[in-house]
Order: C-alpha cells, then structure tokens, then sequence
C-alpha cells in the first residue's frame, strides 16, 4: 500500500510500517461496509491478522459504528479475546469467537467477515439454502459450507463444530444468523462477501416472484465456480476492485487514521 507523508507521520511510536497498513485497510473496510448499509449496530465484525509471527488481530472497538472506526482505536488481540496493549475501547468477546475460531484454525484466513444483512439472515433461514440458480450463487455455492445455529451465542465450545462446517471452504452461511467469509486478503474477503450478499438478494427478490426460477445444472454451476478465478487473488482484481468502492464511498486512508 503506498503510504502518503500523513500516514507515515501518524503512525504511532513503536508500530510497525505492516501492522499500521493492515489497520488502515481495516479501518476502511468497516468504512465501506458503513457505505453499503452492511452493518448491525454496533455488533458483528471484519477481523483482520496483524502481519508477523505472533497471531494478533484486530477487531472494531465496541460500542462504536463502523463509520467511526479509525485505524488508532482498532483492538488488538490474541486469540483468546485478550487485548494486547493499551485501547481505550474493550471489544465484544463473544462475537470474537466465531473470528477466533477461524483465525486459529485456518492460516489462510487472514481476514474474516461477518455480516446480518436482511436478505443473508432470509437466505439463511431457509431450509435449502443459496440455490446456484442466479448469476451470483452459481458462483458462491461452489465454494460455501453451512453451520447449524446453535443459540445466538456463540461459546468456546461450539468452535470445533464450526470449523468443521466450513472445512475448506472460504464462504460459509450460517443457518438462521447470517454470512461469512475469509480470505487471505480484506480484498479477496470483500469479493467473496460481495458474491454472497448480491446472490442472496437476487435469490430474495426472485423467490418473492411469480412463476418458477430457471435450474442450473452443476455444470454450468461448476464452470462459474470456476471463471470466478479471473478475478481471484492472483489477478488483482480483487484489488482493484476494493480500491473502486473506496473511491466511490469517498474513502480516504487520510481520514482514517
Ligand atoms: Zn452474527
């Protein structure tokens, strides 16, 4: 990430250049989940790996919107919840178990994403799930597992069953609560969220219309699946294509510190 002379200069004494760009990106994260309406209060989050050998993440301050979440007043953390350093803000310890869950057993899930958005909790609490019957899930349900909803906290002991539900996964719904989605980047995580969220509200609006929604073979599925990866983290479109939301949410990392 380039950083302007600001950013350099507001970087607190003592962190790191990386763990400084992994809390701005964060930090604009939340910004444009603020943009897209694709928040809960002041619950759920987006977690992100601080970059080193010690397996800290940072997490949104509770209590605060996203759109007051800036890159100082991001918590870091351990796995276990515990906060490393001084923050003035606690965070919310049993929404960080499903993250934590994940974080410790993927080490490819730099970054988890959690959202309740109207249409994924609806999409969620059907039987059947995300049908691959539009443009969008033909694409997500190639690379999606579900969770059964077990009570709406979520404790230490069922993390073992929910990591076994997502398995390899990188998308997961969560029956009956919501979406989730991990990847090695914010930007690989927000492209495999964006999928989800825009299947699922095709699938809502579609299934609220008369007549029958047109089935798509597991072919047509799997090659969708498939042609996904001309967007894939290799290509860096992934990307590109969060630095365009940025833009069009008028985000500035400058503002963000
Ligand atoms: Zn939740």
């Amino acid at each position: 990430m380039q950083m302007s002379e600001k950013l350099q200069h507001s970087k607190p004494n003592g962190m790191t250049d990386a763990e400084w760009a992994a809390r701005l990106e964060l930090a604009a994260a939340y910004r444009v989940f603020h943009f897209l309406g694709w928040t809960e209060l002041i619950f759920n989050h987006i977690t992100l790996r601080v970059p080193g050998p010690e397996r800290h993440y940072l997490i949104n301050p509770f209590g605060l919107n996203y759109e007051e979440v800036t890159a100082s007043n991001l918590v870091k953390v351990a796995l276990d919840g515990q906060i490393i350093g001084d923050s003035r803000w606690g965070i919310n310890r049993a929404g960080f178990v499903i993250h934590s869950a994940i974080h410790a057993h993927r080490d490819d899930a730099h970054c988890v994403m959690h959202t309740h958005t109207t249409s994924g909790i609806a999409v969620a609490c059907k039987r059947d799930g995300l049908r691959g019957d539009n443009f969008y899930s033909a694409i997500v349900v190639n690379d999606l597992a579900y969770h059964d909803f077990e009570g709406i906290t979520v404790h230490e002991d069922e993390q073992p069953r929910l990591v076994a539900s997502l398995g390899s996964h990188h998308a997961m719904i969560l029956r009956n609560h919501g979406l989730l989605s991990l990847g090695a980047s914010v930007a690989t995580a927000f492209r495999r969220l964006w999928q989800m969220q825009r299947a699922c509200d095709v699938q809502v609006l579609s299934d609220s219309m008369a007549g029958e929604s047109i089935v798509l073979t597991p072919e047509i599925q799997q090659a969708s699946g498939r042609a996904t990866m001309s967007v894939g983290p290799a290509t860096g479109m992934e990307q590109m294509i969060f630095d365009s939301i940025l833009r069009r949410a008028g985000i500035a990392l400058d503002d963000l510190v």
